[in-house]
């Protein structure tokens, strides 16, 4: 994997298989509570050892018949109860009913539900109304969610809040899960200082690190934090060979951009293998890709918008391939119509920071202002980006945009 020099800019689409190509999934994996699994991917497919609802049950209060039964009589003698969790076990005459609660079993023999706002209760009897009567009405039967053997998950599903109870319902405590990647990360700079520190002249808080390590947990990674490494050789090659050895994948923010490429460039060139490319992407064009030993690297450009739309752009895709999430989904594009002017030339796919909202069902879209990649404050008010195609120029108030909606991972 030696440098890119291909002349031009290399666009998303190549970027993004050369750097998924490479990429084995993890392979280990470990046993997990079900409460602990969440954010963790599937490693065994998961099939169901009961019917769902594992009885046939009532779906409503009331009153449990059997529907030939309303040929004979339109009075009815309740014969006993049946509650949620207390069924009704005893004889059940003809020309009887049973009463029953919502979730409660169907006494054997018993066809049908009749709800207790259709029935008038007249000493021991009752006397129904209910008009269209079926049987099957009103009781949900065996295996109507989840038949025995079903999958419901396959290997490779990401664990979600809404996945967990289902599995619940099965009753099955444990699952095996695929261990998260383990993702290091530091930010490089002179002029960067820690929050809680003052700022000399010419330097500037270290903001990227803040934005990466949310992005690292909610892709499903352990995040290791390498802090602020100045740009001095002996401390970033020990730091790199430091990031490499505990991590499955190492990010960087800063120093990949020409002026400074050489010389990160020298390092990472000793220590393994990568390439530095230039992207055909706005903001984010400097960007490094490669391996540190049995490590991989992604070098973000330092700019700090740079740095979280190349995480989310590039890296994410990457993420969610090692972590064996085979059913990531990238982000969708929307058509929009734009109330803002954007400012583009051609060349470079752009990822504009835009706030859209729906307006007489239709997605409309307006800039957040101040496009400049340095100026985090256009990521922190967008609720989407607005992506303008490489070949693009300006786009007018009026047109037609695409956006993405963020995904969860930037909330
Ligand atoms: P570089 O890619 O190192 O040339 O940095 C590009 C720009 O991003 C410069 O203005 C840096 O000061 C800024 N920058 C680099 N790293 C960070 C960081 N961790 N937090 C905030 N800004 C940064
Ligand atoms: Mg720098």
């Amino acid at each position: 994997m030696g440098c890119c020099d291909a002349p031009g800019l290399m666009p998303i689409e190549e970027a993004l298989s050369k750097m998924l190509s490479p990429i084995s999934p993890i392979t280990d994996t470990l046993t997990l509570p079900i409460q602990d699994a969440i954010g963790y991917v599937l490693a065994q497919d998961l099939r169901s050892p009961i019917h769902v609802p594992p009885f046939d049950n009532s779906a409503m209060d009331g009153y449990a018949v059997r529907v030939a039964d309303f040929s004979q009589t339109d009075r009815f003698v309740i014969a006993g109860k049946s509650f949620a969790g207390a069924p009704f076990d005893q004889h059940w005459p003809a020309n009887s009913t049973v009463r029953i609660m919502t979730g409660a079993q169907i006494p054997e023999g018993c066809d049908a539900v009749i709800m207790q706002e259709n029935a008038t209760v007249e000493g021991d009897q009752v006397r129904f109304n209910q008009p269209n009567l079926k049987p099957g009405m009103n009781i949900r039967p065996t295996g109507d969610d989840i038949c025995q053997g079903d999958t419901v998950l396959a290997q490779g599903a990401k664990l979600t809040a809404r996945d967990i109870p289902m599995i619940a319902t099965l009753g099955i405590a444990t699952v095996e899960v695929y261990r998260k990647p383990k993702v290091a990360f530091f930010s490089t700079g002179d002029e960067l200082r820690p929050l809680g520190t003052e700022l000399e002249a010419g330097q500037i808080y270290d903001s990227n690190r803040y934005g990466i390590k949310p992005l690292i947990d909610n892709f499903g990674c352990e995040a290791i934090d390498l802090g602020i490494i100045p740009d001095c050789p002996e401390t970033l090659k020990a730091t790199f060979e430091q990031a490499a050895q505990q991590a499955d994948l190492v990010i960087t923010s800063g120093g990949v951009s020409v002026g400074e490429a050489d010389y990160t460039k020298d390092i990472l060139e000793q220590l393994g293998q990568i390439g530095f490319w230039k992207l055909a992407i706005k903001p984010g064009k400097p960007f490094a890709f490669g391996s540190l030993n049995s490590a991989w690297f992604c070098g973000l450009p330092g700019n700090p918008v740079s740095a979280v739309l190349t995480m989310y752009v590039l890296v994410q895709p990457l993420i969610a391939k090692l972590a064996g999430h085979t059913q990531w989904q990238a982000p969708q594009s929307i058509p929009a119509i734009t109330h803002s002017r954007f400012k583009k030339s051609p060349g470079r796919t752009d990822y504009q920071r835009g706030i859209y909202r729906i307006e007489n069902g239709q997605f409309v879209v307006e800039s957040t202002g101040n496009q400049s990649s340095g100026a985090f404050r256009s990521m922190s008010l967008a609720n989407c980006f607005v992506v303008l195609e490489r070949e693009r120029g300006h786009v007018e108030a009026g047109e037609t945009v695409q956006i993405q909606l963020f995904n969860p991972t930037l909330y």
